[in-house]
């Protein structure tokens, strides 16, 4: 009784008293300037007070690492860099918040009367760089893609001293590029600067990171904490001037300048806000990027690790009565499945093998959103598992469908996703409209699945074949012996693959779908209530992820015979992915050259060799007078695409479009992807008139052509050449103004500038 009065208070005071200040702490990782700006002026101005916060900030100490004193709680924020990645691979459960740079600083520079401009330059030259292998990788890698061995450079000693590039101790330094160029721009020395993040190695830096449990154990707070340091910078970007003298008054351990600590300020706010991304963005994406570098530079990797390595908190929180939160500090949660149901709950072919799979990562997400303790009970047979609720040896299964003769032991949470049933046949069987057309025929369904009951009670003509599991049904279909089967999509299509069964087909659905939802003991209706409000707490962005973690592709309420068909190709597109590269990338430098100047999606050459290739061109052209074309490309009404049919549909129609514009130009000819769903064709030694030509080809084939799912789809085509005193910019601004033409003017056609 006691505890209960005590838990009784505890929630009603945490639910409706002012909180009081909490204390928290950030560890800086280098000496005082402007790179520590939005957290200096979160403090002063209240930003962090406001927010309920009362912050230290822990000044830099050469032998304190900012992770480690995360890890072990002397701190409870710590600032990193991308290598923060590997900290994470390493074992250690770091969360990173924000990116408050989307690039990183770190740069090479020389006096710009040594003339030292490209990677290329560098050979022979000596470098101050320090042997930290993580700290340089950006450079390491830069120069690998460019064919450039590191003992073609001599490496030497780190000053930290931008004067020894003017007084001849070295000709390279590794820097940032916010701070030495001014030291020596006041010593009246211009620089070079080369940045790895335009050779495509772009890494994130000053990453605010903090630890899972703190997450985990403080949501809210580390919630206000991020906001609080981005409105910080956000002020400190604004006011440049007016943080930098706060700076100096405040934190000028340094002694640095009022202008240089500007001139910070101005080329980091230039690193913090890139390509229309708000302040502080962090991505997956980025991360699954940088760490296929780590890779080839031969740091291993563990992609699962990267999973909950960003911070994600765009779900509710779930809100628990005290009845609820009483429930679950007394009781750790029991739950059971069988190890053998891909891809509900199975194990992973890893070593030790793990469960994984849908029911599995619902499971995963709602036990950690509602922060309960748990623990697995596993099961051999589907009825162990029903004994197992009936029993009460378990509190509650992952993946189960409601029925009768479960109800009188049993409580059903609402459905955390739901499939449709689908038939599969023979691969001589065209397409079957439903289970109608099976009448008079046998059909395997998995004992004590609930959809056989339905289907017998309404097509009394089906004869049903009770099988153990799918496995069996499908070996039963293989030899004759029955003449479909009918279970859940993902199963069916999972086991297809899985068992290489390429005399199977997916050849229609049936009308009923199949809810998946979790099994509890009657007498946990406080779980049930608890499991509800956790699935209610998902979103559709964290639920396509975990279906698209198992079935590769998008997941529409609305589900029909298309939906059956992208299963397979979505499976097949990813294996034939990974099977270029597995055979594509053959010598290690060619990797990483490949990596940073191609596009992910579609294969083409990106921005950055677009970039290098108009440049040749250009220069070819004031060489010799040979005149360049260039066509930008632009999908008409793509939006819509994407609206209709999902991303994913979006993406493929994308790679589709590669294919048919590779295919139809010529060998000297540049195709690349200027971005998003615009595409660029360089035509060297081309007038004109050239490019208008082949621009048409490509329309009427793009117009004939009978795109997967979406049947149709047009292009519109800006072409400008080269002209006497262009820039580069030129070229490619005409083009885009005629491609704007071509859009103003209906779409679907070719404008020339
Ligand atoms: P129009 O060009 O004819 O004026 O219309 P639009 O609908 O194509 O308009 P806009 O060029 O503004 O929109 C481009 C859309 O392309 C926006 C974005 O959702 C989509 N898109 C850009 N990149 C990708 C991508 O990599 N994958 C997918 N699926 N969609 C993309
Ligand atoms: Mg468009
Ligand atoms: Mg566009």
């Amino acid at each position: 009784m006691k505890q209960y009065l005590f838990l009784f208070f505890f929630c009603f005071a945490s639910l409706y008293a002012q909180p009081p200040s909490e204390k928290v702490s950030v560890q800086l990782q280098w000496a005082d300037q402007f790179q520590f700006a939005g957290y200096y002026v979160a403090k002063e101005r209240g930003f962090y007070r406001d927010a309920g916060l009362e912050v230290t900030l822990q000044k830099f100490d050469p032998k304190k690492l900012s992770v480690d004193e995360v890890m072990a709680g002397r701190s409870t924020y710590g600032i990193g860099r991308s290598s923060l990645l590997n900290d994470r691979m390493a074992g250690k459960n770091v969360v990173a918040l924000s990116a408050i740079f989307q690039s990183s600083p770190f740069v090479l520079l020389s006096q710009k009367s040594a003339d030292i401009k490209t990677p290329r330059d560098l050979k022979g030259k000596r470098v101050m760089m320090t042997s930290d292998f993580q700290d340089t990788i950006s450079v390491r890698a830069m120069l690998n893609s460019q064919d450039i061995r590191l003992d073609q450079l001599k490496i030497i000693e780190h000053s930290f001293n931008p004067i020894d590039i003017i007084n001849g101790k070295t000709d390279v330094m590794a820097c940032y590029i916010s701070n030495e160029p001014f030291v020596l721009k006041e010593k009246g020395i211009e620089t070079n600067a080369i940045s790895p993040e335009a050779y495509g190695f772009d890494f994130y830096s000053d990453i605010l990171f903090t630890s899972e449990a703190e997450v985990r154990n403080h949501p809210k707070r580390v919630r206000a904490f991020v906001d609080a340091t981005l409105k910080g910078w956000e002020y400190a970007f604004e006011h440049i001037p007016e943080t930098a003298q706060l700076i100096r008054e405040r934190y000028n351990t340094q002694n640095k300048s009022l202008e240089s600590l500007i001139y910070e300020g101005e080329v980091l706010k230039t690193l913090a806000y890139r390509r229309n991304q708000p302040l502080g963005s962090i991505t997956v994406d980025k991360f699954r990027r940088i760490s296929d570098i780590y890779k080839v530079m031969g740091i291993e990797q563990n992609e699962k690790r990267l999973e909950g390595f960003v911070y994600d908190d765009t779900h509710q929180t779930v809100l628990m009565n005290v009845d609820e939160r009483s429930f679950l500090h007394m009781n750790t949660i029991r739950y059971t499945s069988t190890l053998t149901w891909p891809p509900f709950n199975f194990l992973s072919e890893s070593s030790p093998p793990q469960l994984q799979g849908i029911a599995v990562d619902f499971w995963k997400l709602i036990s950690e959103r509602t922060g309960m303790k748990s623990s697995f009970i596993p099961s051999s047979t589907l009825s162990g598992v029903l004994d197992a609720i009936k029993t009460k040896t378990a509190d509650i299964t992952l993946g189960t469908s409601i029925s009768k003769e479960k109800e009188p032991y049993a409580l059903f949470s609402k459905p955390y996703a739901s499939f449709p049933n689908v038939i599969v046949t023979g691969k001589t069987i065209d397409f079957i409209p439903g289970l109608k057309a099976l009448e008079g025929k046998r059909i395997a369904i998995t004992e004590g699945y609930s959809v056989a009951e339905a289907i017998g009670a309404k097509y009394s003509n089906i004869t049903i074949v009770g099988v153990e599991d799918t496995r069996e049904g499908l070996k039963l279909l293989s030899s004759g012996r029955v003449d479909a089967v009918v279970d859940i999509l993902p199963v069916v299509a999972y086991l297809i693959n899985a068992d290489h069964q390429v005399n199977l087909k997916i050849s229609g659905t049936t009308e009923f779908d199949f809810d998946v939802r979790m099994m509890i003991r009657n007498d946990y209706p406080e779980l049930k209530t608890i499991v509800d409000k956790a699935i209610d707490s998902i979103t559709i962005a964290e639920r396509q992820r975990i279906l698209n973690r198992y079935i590769a592709i998008t997941y529409e309420d609305r589900v029909d015979y298309t939906w059956a068909y992208v299963v397979v190709m979505g499976a097949f597109i990813i294996i034939s992915i990974f099977i270029y590269r597995q055979f594509e990338m053959g010598k290690y430098h060619k990797r990483l050259l490949k990596m940073a100047t191609t596009d992910p999606l579609t294969g083409l050459a990106n921005r950055i060799r677009l970039d290098e290739r108009l440049l040749e061109c250009h220069q070819f052209y004031e060489r010799t007078g040979r005149v360049f074309s260039v066509i930008m490309i632009d999908l008409d009404y793509f939006k819509r695409v994407n609206d209709t049919y999902g991303h994913l549909i979006g993406d493929k129609t994308l790679v589709a479009l590669t294919q048919l514009l590779s295919d139809n130009i010529r060998h000297i000819d540049t195709l690349g992807r200027w971005g998003g769903e615009e595409f660029m064709i360089i035509c060297p030694e081309t007038e004109i008139e050239g490019g208008k030509q082949l621009a048409e080809k490509m329309q009427s084939v793009i117009e004939k052509y009978d795109f997967p799912h979406i049947h149709t789809m047009t292009c519109s085509f800006g072409i400008s050449e080269s002209r006497k005193g262009d820039r580069i910019e030129n070229v490619v601004g005409r083009a885009d103004s005629a491609l704007y033409q071509a859009k103003a003017e209906g779409r679907n056609r070719i404008c020339i500038a």
